[in-house]
């Protein structure tokens, strides 16, 4: 088999063995549930209250705001559902955009069809929202703005802090889906204005299998599902201690590593991009004009098919996406790319080079390396060159 290079670190993330090591010991012999009252329990509850406060500390929160959940998928879902169930009943409406993950589009889908009014707003070229058709749409009616911090597909920020102030101005709640950017780059949410946060642990190096959700203390959440009163009775269910332990874990691996981390990816998505640019022509690099995460990359090549593009950079040992991983299997092009005014065809031929801890310049330098022939090779095929 040929050396593998790992580049879909916006699907899910290796999970560090410092990670690995300090959960461990909760699935062999630390097995307490943290309900129970004996030793084993208390052992339980303790590293679960710990690991709490860590997560709190790193978003800016207090412990009691940090609800644990299964995965970002869960709390984007509580979030949005839970909290228009709980809103004041003059308040109907909801402001999201055309750029979020399925895990927001689809609940937002579901909330219409409950009889709610939702707004999905557009972005430019560079797939960013204008504020001001933001404070043209919202209302004394808006109980929710739910805007993503950073887009999965292209790494592409919004200007939260702003939304999170219109949203207040006109009396709304303010969420945002911060699973891409958690852990990639600086984030507070009560000097961003926050009111509740998504992420999930498995994007930023801990396992698959926890989440979290950030309620600002005071913000009222109906429940989606109904047990005992764990998380505040917000997510019933015996909590998952093991990711949990591994969530805060990672979280403060993440903390000490986040500045060098970021001159690092920043200089190897540079790298990679001017490589390519220089290479190969007539390639867009997506979202490139606006603040972006430090290490995701999306670019198209016209004339490309996008699937045939994935599996011949598999070939070549590169593991990259097209679109986002949810998405993949699905031949349609990325609703992401298409709301940035991108024509089917050319969104079609996309690929997503997501960094993170453990990419380095010999895997950057292999795309460099390999991605010309390819392109051309596929471009010859479709008859475009
Ligand atoms: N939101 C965003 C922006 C994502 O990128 C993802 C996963 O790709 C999710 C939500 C869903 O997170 P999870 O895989 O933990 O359910």
């Amino acid at each position: 088999m040929k050396k593998q290079y790992y580049f879909d670190h916006n699907a899910t993330t290796p999970v560090r063995p410092e990670v690995v090591e300090a959960m461990l010991p909760y699935l062999t012999d630390l097995y307490g549930n943290s309900s129970s009252v004996h030793t084993f329990g208390r052992v339980a509850r303790l590293a679960m209250d710990e690991s709490r406060e860590t997560v709190a500390r790193f978003l800016g929160a207090e412990p009691e705001e940090i609800v644990f959940t299964g995965c970002g998928t869960e709390s984007d879902n509580i979030a949005l559902s839970g909290y228009m169930a709980s809103a004041p009943e003059d308040k109907n409406k909801f402001i999201t955009t055309k750029v979020e993950h399925s895990a927001i589009m689809k609940t937002g889908e579901k909330l219409e069809r409950d009889g709610y009014m939702a707004t999905y707003l557009g972005v430019d070229s560079q797939c960013r929202i204008d504020l001001d058709n933001l404070r043209d749409v919202i209302d004394g009616n808006t109980a929710l703005v739910s805007i993503m911090h950073a887009n999965n597909e292209t790494g592409v920020l919004q200007e939260i802090e702003q939304v999170a102030h219109i949203a207040h101005e006109a009396g709304a709640v303010f969420h945002t889906d911060a699973v891409q950017s958690v852990g990639k780059i600086p984030l507070n949410v009560k000097e961003m204005g926050i009111d509740m946060l998504s992420m999930s642990g498995h994007k930023l190096n801990a396992p698959k299998g926890i989440g979290v959700l950030y309620v600002k203390k005071g913000i009222p959440v109906t429940p989606l599902t109904y047990g005992g009163s764990h998380e505040h009775g917000i997510r019933p269910g015996t909590e998952n201690i093991a990711g949990i332990v591994a969530l805060a874990k990672a979280v403060e691996l993440a903390m000490e590593g986040i500045e060098k981390e970021t001159e690092k990816l920043s200089a190897l998505r540079d790298r990679l991009e001017n490589g390519i640019e220089n290479a190969i022509e007539n390639v867009l690099f997506n979202g490139r004009g606006a603040p972006r995460l430090p290490g995701t990359s999306n670019m198209s090549f016209p004339g490309v098919d996008g699937e045939a593009l994935l599996f011949s950079v598999d070939i070549e040992g590169i593991a990259a996406s097209t679109g986002s991983a949810c998405t993949t299997g699905d031949v349609e092009p990325s609703h992401v790319l298409i709301a940035m005014g991108c024509d089917p065809k050319t969104a079609q031929g996309s690929l997503r080079v997501s960094m993170g801890w453990g990419t380095n310049v010999e895997g950057v330098d292999r795309i460099i390396e390999c991605l010309p022939a390819i392109v051309k090779r596929l471009r010859a095929i479709s008859g475009s060159v």
